[in-house]
């Protein structure tokens, strides 16, 4: 299996100063994490972006950072976890780095319980939570009052879970670009620049099918203006993501569509997704919508990330297939990839590598 720089899997003594300049394609969130990463750690850094920040999945509107259900241990939840755990502290660099707020904020997740067995089962993840992954979630079954936001649980109980954050994702992405650059990085966008040294692939869907790695799905959202309460839940009720943006709007998502005619615009799927959001919130009842938005996440055919340096071609390394995922991903996603560029030192979860 291929696995460090060159794919000779020696430590490196790091890359300070006579470096190759790392060239990163794709300014989605993957790119922009994985360049900012290699900056903040010194490394001279080249982010390139064929057509402009945030032309992919990145450029959403959602932004949910939200864990899956506590269970059994896979290396896709760990990493998730872990990047999750990393969000606050790599958020506030990339903001004090970049000059800008990406609206990072942990508020947490409500998820209404529709019945007795739901009930049941949230408190079994519960136990789940305490014994596997020590408490990391504070997975909790809570009695609550319908207020304008949530609404009502059917049942009065919620789960909820406080490792459940949220930002905005084009200001995060131009949080990233700023910070690279602020710490001596260049971003160019528009136009392609041949690599001098190593290259990190992070081009989201295209990238995907070009190497064969797996395709895009299309997904649909829309922004509402509503005076949700700034530090109020995301809630996450009948597979849709409602999440408040802190600035008086909020954010309904997503559809998923593996067969699709144009994968950018948005249709009666997202009127639906409106409609079901109106019922489930009664702030979002009467909010008007003020944007609607389609894109293609990257599904690997594993549906994993793909990490890691890509058999057979030296220098050559990919992150891509952050999925429903990737900006709860990132931080790690961004961690992993820096050790094996800089360090040599791989420690991709074997399930998650390129090769
Ligand atoms: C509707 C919807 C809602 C979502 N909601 C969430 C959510 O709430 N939370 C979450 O974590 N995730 C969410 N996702 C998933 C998330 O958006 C993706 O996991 C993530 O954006 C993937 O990032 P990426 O950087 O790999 O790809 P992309 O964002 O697609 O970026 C790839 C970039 O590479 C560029 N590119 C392509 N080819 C080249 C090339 N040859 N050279 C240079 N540049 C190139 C593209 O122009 C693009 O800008 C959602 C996705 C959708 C569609």
């Amino acid at each position: 299996m291929a696995r460090a720089a060159g794919n000779d899997n020696r430590r490196r003594p790091g890359y300070c100063g006579a470096m190759a300049r790392i060239t990163v394609r794709g300014g989605g969130i993957f790119g922009l994490a994985v360049g900012y990463e290699l900056a903040r750690r010194g490394a001279p850094v080249r982010l390139v972006e064929r057509d402009r920040i945030g032309a992919g999945a990145s450029g959403g509107l959602v932004g949910a950072l939200a864990p899956h259900a506590p269970g059994r241990v896979t290396a896709l939840k760990a990493v998730q976890i872990a990047g999750l755990r990393a969000a606050a502290a790599f958020w506030a660099g990339a903001a004090q780095a970049g000059g800008m707020d990406p609206h990072f904020a942990r508020a947490g997740r409500l998820q209404p319980l529709p019945d007795e067995a739901a009930v049941e089962q949230a408190r079994a993840r519960g136990e789940v939570d305490r014994d596997l992954w020590g408490c990391v979630l504070n997975w909790r079954v809570e009695a609550l009052a319908a207020d304008a936001w949530r609404g009502e649980s059917p049942t009065g109980l919620w789960v909820r879970d406080d490792l459940s954050a949220r930002l905005n994702p084009r200001r995060a992405l131009r949080t990233l670009a700023s910070a690279i650059v602020a710490l001596g990085g260049e971003v160019v966008e528009g136009r392609d620049v041949a690599a001098e040294g190593p290259e990190v692939w992070a081009t989201g869907a295209a990238g995907l099918s070009d190497l064969g790695l797996g395709s895009g799905v299309k997904g649909q959202a829309a922004l509402f203006k509503a005076a949700v309460p700034p530090d109020a839940p995301q809630l996450y009720a009948d597979g849709l993501h409602l999440v408040p943006h802190g600035d008086g709007t909020a954010v309904v998502g997503s559809t998923t569509e593996a067969a699709f005619d144009d994968p950018s615009s948005t249709d009666a799927a997202l009127d639906l997704l409106i409609e079901r959001a109106r019922g489930l919130s009664p702030l979002l009842a009467e909010a008007p919508v003020i944007d609607r938005w389609a894109g293609l996440r990257p599904r690997s055919r594993t549906r994993a990330p793909v990490l890691g340096a890509l058999p057979g071609r030296p220098g050559v390394f990919v992150a891509n297939g952050g999925f429903k995922i990737g900006f709860s991903l990132a931080p790690e996603v961004a961690r992993l990839m820096a050790d094996l560029v800089l360090e040599g030192v791989d420690g991709i979860p074997a399930e998650l590598r390129a090769g």
